[in-house]
């Protein structure tokens, strides 16, 4: 049966969803008004780096994010291309930023459950780490 209230709200926040993350000791907290509804799993080296694993990162437009704290934030250039913010007090990894883009990778791992969210694909698998296994939830992209 259809879900009348359900589809509204949905309708309403676009494809997205609205949750809540903060970093483990909560010097950065944040609110999404519109996040997209899947995780992109990235298994480049620098992503296993400063994750600690595999970098799992939702998605949405920074005029969408609304930080309630962010005295802990700090970024690190990891490449030409991207900047990384995490918690300088706590040592959380919480952003990924391509240089000039008007979005925010966010880590999935950040957000107040339930987050609502799938895999949606799993991305430079070529470069994973040789511990473990590439989970068969979604697409694997080699580079
Ligand atoms: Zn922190």
């Amino acid at each position: 049966m259809r879900d009348y209230l359900g589809d509204l709200a949905s309708d309403l926040l676009g494809a997205g969803v609205a949750l809540r993350g903060r970093c483990e000791c909560g010097a950065v907290a944040f609110e999404i008004a519109n996040a997209r509804d899947t995780v992109t799993c990235c298994h480049c080296s620098q992503c296993r780096r400063t994750s600690g694993h595999y970098w799992a990162s939702t998605r949405a437009d920074i005029a969408d994010v609304t930080f309630t704290r962010d005295d802990g934030l700090s970024w690190f250039q990891s490449s030409k291309d991207a900047r990384r913010g995490f918690c300088k007090n706590c040592g959380s990894s919480l952003f990924y930023q391509p240089v000039g883009a008007n979005h925010l990778g966010i880590a999935a791992g950040s957000l107040d459950l339930p987050t609502g969210m799938t895999a949606g694909k799993h991305i430079f698998t070529a470069d994973a780490g040789d511990y473990y296994t590439i989970p068969d939830d979604a697409p694997h992209i080699p580079d």
